[in-house]
């Protein structure tokens, strides 16, 4: 499943192929996706001007100037491939549903296998400007802060810790609490914090808060600069396959040592997610259970 590091790698990915861009035609050949995609959209951003994409959260946003924007999110599998009028390979793969068309003969093509993914329109007349707030769409409105951003800081996240009984994991992986912390980076940041993923929010002390947030931001960051993680459903749109799965020291390594202790790494469900962990590393004391 695409996440946070991947959907940032995908937004600079797609940037230069959509800067200045003009829309031509948006062509939807399967509407049903986890939303429909809604059925008057070509009219709403045929002839706009693209500006610059963004990101919240998961979601990509391609703002059109004066008009509005598409959000783009790309559930389960989706991915985007781009063509341009030299591209040899122009057919349409089986599950590629949606192009983006361009006047400088880029088409963005998105495919999505499993679909659940979703595009959607939120009307804008402030959508491109420079410093446009926010679209306020439902999906975005309840979002929590973006975990690379300054907005993100241990005094909030260790406010937040205090008033939950919740294990860690379950509460960084809460959108309201913190944005784009999916399994892979709560796992693996917790490992590098050394805090097991059972204790209870409400026990870590300040500086133990600190620490998960700089290693989040740490991780994630890493996590883009190497392209994302690679999971089988992803690639970028150049298909380049990121390097970060290559660095995972306890994600998916149940059973195997640990690179620290050579403990063997052991897992729990937690909130039907699997959380990997290190119990000589990441001890969960008797005060905590
Ligand atoms: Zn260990």
């Amino acid at each position: 499943m695409p996440e946070l590091p991947e959907v940032e790698t995908t937004r600079t990915g797609l940037a230069p192929y959509c800067h200045q861009g003009i829309i031509s035609h948006l062509q939807v050949r399967q509407p049903r996706l986890r939303w429909p995609v809604p059925e008057n959209l070509e009219a709403q951003v045929q002839g706009g001007h693209l500006a610059p994409l963004l990101r919240r959260a998961k979601y990509l946003l391609l703002p059109v100037t004066a008009r509005g924007y598409l959000i783009w999110h790309l559930g389960m599998s989706g991915k985007f491939r781009v063509l341009t009028p030299e591209t040899t390979d122009q057919a349409w793969r089986k599950h590629e549903h949606i192009e983006l068309g361009l006047t400088s003969g880029v088409r963005i093509r998105y495919e999505d296998p499993r679909r659940f993914g979703a595009l959607l329109w939120h009307p804008d007349l402030q959508a491109g400007q420079a410093q446009a707030p926010w679209p306020q769409h439902p999906l975005l409105t309840a979002l929590g802060p973006e975990p690379l951003s300054t907005n993100w800081h241990a005094e909030d996240f260790y406010h937040q810790c205090r008033k939950s009984r919740k294990a860690i994991k379950v509460l960084l992986m809460e959108p309201k609490c913190v944005v784009g912390v999916g399994n892979i980076y709560a796992t693996e940041a917790l490992f590098a914090a050394k805090i097991h993923p059972q204790c209870p929010a409400n026990r870590l002390s300040f500086s133990e808060c600190a620490l998960l947030v700089t290693h989040v931001k740490k991780i994630l960051t890493q996590a883009i600069a190497q392209g994302g993680t690679s999971l089988k459903d992803f690639a970028s749109v150049q298909g380049d396959l990121g390097y970060f799965a290559q660095s995972l020291q306890v994600y998916g390594r149940t059973g195997q040592a640990c690179y620290l202790c050579e403990t063997p790494i052991q897992s729990v469900q937690l909130a039907q997610r699997t959380s990997a962990f290190c119990p000589q590393c990441q001890p969960l004391s008797a005060k905590e259970a």
